[in-house]
């Protein structure tokens, strides 16, 4: 009767192991390759030997036994293989192994090995081992052309999964690093490194309080704006003060993390920053965010570009960013079959609203709010542009807040006030 096997695969350590071969014909010859391989000092047994065992054994490469198999060749032994033609024999050897507790495997019987050899695939990176525990090494095989055909896409996924070098800011530099719309988890990879090994954070008001804590305890945290003080001469003397403290704590050799919500390119002044810091020469980067039209647009399951519904999407500022006093957008010149994102726009709906009607959009054109995207208390609100005033002064609609025109900004879904059930995204990194 065959006593149920409990196998665990591992990965033994050759090296140094002494490995005793009963037989040298070809099936002897593949498990000598793979002990001398891996490191083992290999003793064969055998009466005839092939010529690639023979070769070896003139190489020096192995100790060669002529003659019978008797079992004191097992003293000192960490391993045995039994691999010759003649079952009983074979059968001896694993019997003198298994009294010794010496570890053997038996070419082509399961039942006298304690251990067995899987079938190997290995990468550049990787060993993979199969193993039907002995019953099946077709199936073993085919598992293996089944890996071996995919070792591109293999490696891919490796790369994907390989633990990246560690992201650090560098000293003297300043990383214009973009936020994402709030929620900590839509940071990318590098601003998170970034964040994580800054010695300085400078960040706008609207960057959560979440996100500005990675940063190191000991890191400087400076926040200039304040909701509301933003307009005119005071937002220039802000923005200096911001180009002038990037400068001077990189000069002082820290590393400095420029956060900003969003992207740091769309609204947010990153070009302006970046400009100043090529003229003082102070090193700098820049890293993409996920800025709030993308991130509130997928908060609220609104294609910002749709086959059917809308093939252009416009970024505009509502009002344009504190400082500049006249707003430069040309509403005649928006598309009106695309999808607008209004950035800044809440505080203005009445006359965004005008502008749109003024510049031939119908009253009928959808829109959709969308408050504190990605962040908790998140709330999208839809309607058309006929009453989009009275929603947004019903629902009291507060910054930040995204506002999108256009057929994208109706519902996606038949029952879609769902969005606002959803519990906002969790809060964790
Ligand atoms: N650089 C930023 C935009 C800064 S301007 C970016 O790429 O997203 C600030 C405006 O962004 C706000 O007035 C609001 O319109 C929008 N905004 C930023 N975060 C938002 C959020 N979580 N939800 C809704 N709107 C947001």
């Amino acid at each position: 009767m065959k006593a149920k096997k409990g196998y665990l695969p591992i990965f033994f350590d050759l090296h140094g192991a002494r490995a005793l071969v009963v037989g040298a014909g070809p099936v002897a010859a593949r498990k000598i390759d793979a002990l001398l391989s891996g490191g083992a000092a290999v003793t064969v047994v055998a009466g005839d030997f092939s010529p690639a065992v023979e070769g070896r054994a003139e190489r020096g490469e192995l100790r060669a036994i002529r003659g019978e198999y008797l079992q004191e060749r097992m003293e000192g032994t960490d391993l045995v293989f039994a691999a010759t033609s003649d079952r009983a024999l074979n059968a001896r050897v694993s019997r003198d192994a298994r009294r010794r507790r010496i570890p053997v495997n038996v070419a082509d019987s399961p039942e006298e090995c304690t251990f067995i050899l899987p079938a190997v695939v290995r990468g550049e990176e990787f060993t993979a081992a199969i193993s039907t525990e002995g019953r099946n090494p077709g199936a073993a095989r085919a598992i293996r052309e089944f890996l071996d055909e995919r070792r591109a896409e293999i490696s891919v996924r490796l790369e994907r999964g390989r633990r990246r070098p560690r992201i650090a800011a560098r000293k003297g530099t300043v990383h214009i690093v973009g936020a994402g719309p709030g929620d900590p988890d839509l940071l990318t990879v590098r601003a998170l490194g970034l964040i994580r090994s800054a010695d300085a954070v400078i960040h706008d008001y609207l960057v959560p309080r979440e996100i500005v804590s990675l940063a190191p305890e000991k890191a400087v945290k400076i926040c200039y704006a304040r909701r509301g003080r933003t307009a005119g001469h005071g937002a220039a003397l802000k923005q200096n003060a911001i180009h002038e403290a990037m400068a001077r704590l990189a000069l002082e050799g820290k590393s400095v993390v420029r956060l900003k919500s969003g992207d740091p390119l769309v609204f947010g002044r990153g070009g302006e920053e970046a400009e100043y810091l090529a003229r003082e020469g102070v090193p700098f980067e820049i890293v993409p965010g996920i800025t709030a039209a993308a991130g509130c647009a997928a908060a609220a399951n609104l294609p910002l570009t749709h086959r059917d519904r809308s093939s252009s999407v416009t970024f505009l500022a509502g009002h344009e960013a504190g400082g500049k006093e006249e707003n430069a957008v040309e509403w005649n010149r928006l598309p009106k079959d695309g999808t607008l994102a209004v950035y800044m726009g809440v505080a203005q709906v009445d006359s965004i609203r005008r502008e749109l009607l003024a510049a031939g959009f119908s009253k009928e054109t959808h829109f959709a709010i969308v408050e504190n995207g990605t962040r908790p208390g998140q709330r999208v609100l839809r309607g058309s542009l006929r009453d989009l005033s009275r929603v947004a002064k019903d629902s009291k609609v507060r910054s930040p807040a995204m506002l999108y025109v256009g057929r994208t900004a109706a519902p996606l879904f038949a029952e879609s006030d769902q969005e606002n059930r959803n519990e906002p995204v969790a809060q964790s990194v």
